[in-house]
């Protein structure tokens, strides 16, 4: 059944530059056959034809050097083979005891992030099944240590811009939507810092306790960076704890060049990353680590009369974080990292932005394109635009432009809501993102750009 599987799965891969972008569109239901489940099961031959010919190829090809939509990574074949080995040697990795070298190396590769990250030794996080857990955990921290009993009385900030799982992390965490500060963002969609300073001392003359602030280091929508040193600054002023969302640009921190770019990072309290983009994992793995480890252990340590005893002096994951049995999702991490090494991944992720750098530079050539300016990270929004166009003209044109470019299979791009106009936007962190994958996907950009403008702003006699 593994060799059939892998005959499969190197299929499928070695095909991953052929296949459009956005996937096979055509509508399909599950099958009947799949709904059935048999009496003395079937063989894995149909199984396998059914998976590979019909369900994978209807989705957006997420691992594929087109995928520029949302926010990519792709899904590095080696940590696939370790989450083979983790499953199928199925170790009981929940506490540490059970197979302790086996957990030391998920240790080992928090401390490696920790490293990149520049957090203080006494740091200690947690690999999470996404960004979005990471930020449950954070807040359910913060809230353990600054709350305690007091919960309805602590309020919470995020930004207009900030990833909509924080808000729904605050709710699950029994911070309800009455106590969560939305702070406008500024015109190049970073927080505002003295709109939160003001809600900060609103709330505090009204007798709550703002106990937490979350910053980002990417927002998904532009992929705006915010000033953190400055929330950082208010934030230990009013006695806030500090949270970054850096699931998608965290991992930029690791090039000790592009850290300018996102100066502060190492002072906060908390901090999500997402290894399933940034570090180029498969869907699944996110981490979160908390400056002062003994908030995350205070939030999260029980006993139990059945379990082995605990080891105090290593780090044990069940202790520090909400789950007990768990994948070993360390594994993947510290397999690629030790595989790759420090400096080809650093160079791969440097390359995203510099890949990212050159398409900005590139398409402000076009004359209907308009831009905020390049990339803070590799990210970046665009509209189309001509003499005389309204606001809804722009808005119309540049969902059109997504859908054009979408169509030609080459490149999958996405747009992004913002609160005065709707943007098209490129996201480049696919490890298998090249620049002829890039240019290729520019050219359709500007040709899909040029006849929509023209069609929508027809040139007069002779122009
Ligand atoms: C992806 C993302 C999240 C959510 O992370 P998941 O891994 O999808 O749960 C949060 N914030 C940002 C900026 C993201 O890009």
């Amino acid at each position: 059944m593994g060799q059939l599987v892998l005959d499969r799965i190197v299929d499928e891969l070695s095909s991953i530059d052929e296949q459009s972008a956005g996937g096979r569109q055509d509508a399909a239901e599950l099958r009947p056959w799949a709904r059935d489940f048999t009496k003395s099961g079937e063989p894995i031959e149909t199984l396998l034809d059914y998976l590979f010919d019909e369900c994978i190829p209807r989705s957006f090809t997420t691992p594929g050097p087109g995928y520029l939509a949302y926010i990519p990574g792709g899904g590095l074949y080696p940590a696939a083979l370790a989450d083979f080995i983790a499953s199928a040697t199925n170790r009981y990795t929940g506490v540490r005891a059970a197979a302790p070298l086996l957990a030391d190396l998920e240790a080992q590769a928090m401390e490696w992030i920790r490293e990149w990250m520049l957090f203080p030794n006494s740091a200690r996080g947690l690999f999470t099944s996404g960004g979005s857990s990471a930020a449950f955990t954070a807040i359910v921290t913060a809230r353990e240590k600054l709350l305690g009993t007091r919960l309805r009385e602590g309020v919470l900030y995020l930004s207009d811009q900030i990833h909509h799982s924080l808000g729904k992390s605050a709710r699950m965490a029994g911070i309800l939507p009455d106590r969560q500060r939305k702070i406008p963002s500024t015109s190049s969609h970073q927080l505002d810092t003295a709109a939160l300073e003001a809600a900060i001392e609103a709330d505090l003359e009204a007798g709550l306790v703002p106990f937490f602030v979350a910053s980002s280091a990417g927002t998904v929508n532009t992929g705006a960076v915010d000033e953190i040193p400055a929330v950082q600054r208010i934030a230990k002023k009013h006695g806030l704890w500090h949270h970054v969302d850096g699931a998608y640009g965290g991992f930029f921190h690791a090039c000790p060049e592009l850290r300018p770019l996102l100066r502060g990072l190492p002072d906060v309290d908390s901090l999500t990353l997402d290894p399933h983009k940034g570090l180029f994992l498969p869907y699944g793995t996110g981490a979160l680590l908390v400056r002062d480890g003994t908030d995350l252990e205070h939030a999260h340590s029980e006993g139990a009369g059945y379990l082995p005893e605990l080891s105090r002096d290593a780090f044990d994951a069940h202790q520090y974080g909400p789950e007990l049995s768990k994948p070993n999702r360390g594994l993947a991490v510290w397999l690629c990292m030790k595989l790759y090494g420090e400096e080809r991944l650093r160079a791969a992720i440097l390359e995203k932005r510099t890949l990212a750098l050159a398409a900005h530079e590139r398409l402000a050539k076009h004359e209907s394109l308009r831009f905020n300016g390049p990339p803070a990270l590799s990210l970046f929004p665009f509209w189309l635009s001509w003499p005389g166009a309204t606001q809804a003209d722009e808005d119309r044109a540049t969902r059109q432009l997504v859908a054009d470019v979408n169509s030609r299979g080459r490149v999958m791009i996405s747009g992004a809501q913002l609160a005065d106009r709707y943007v098209a936007r490129i996201c480049v962190l696919c490890f298998r993102t090249d620049r002829s994958r890039l240019e290729s996907g520019l050219a359709d950009i500007e040709s899909a750009a040029t006849s929509i403008a023209q069609e929508s702003h027809p040139p007069k006699d002779g122009g």
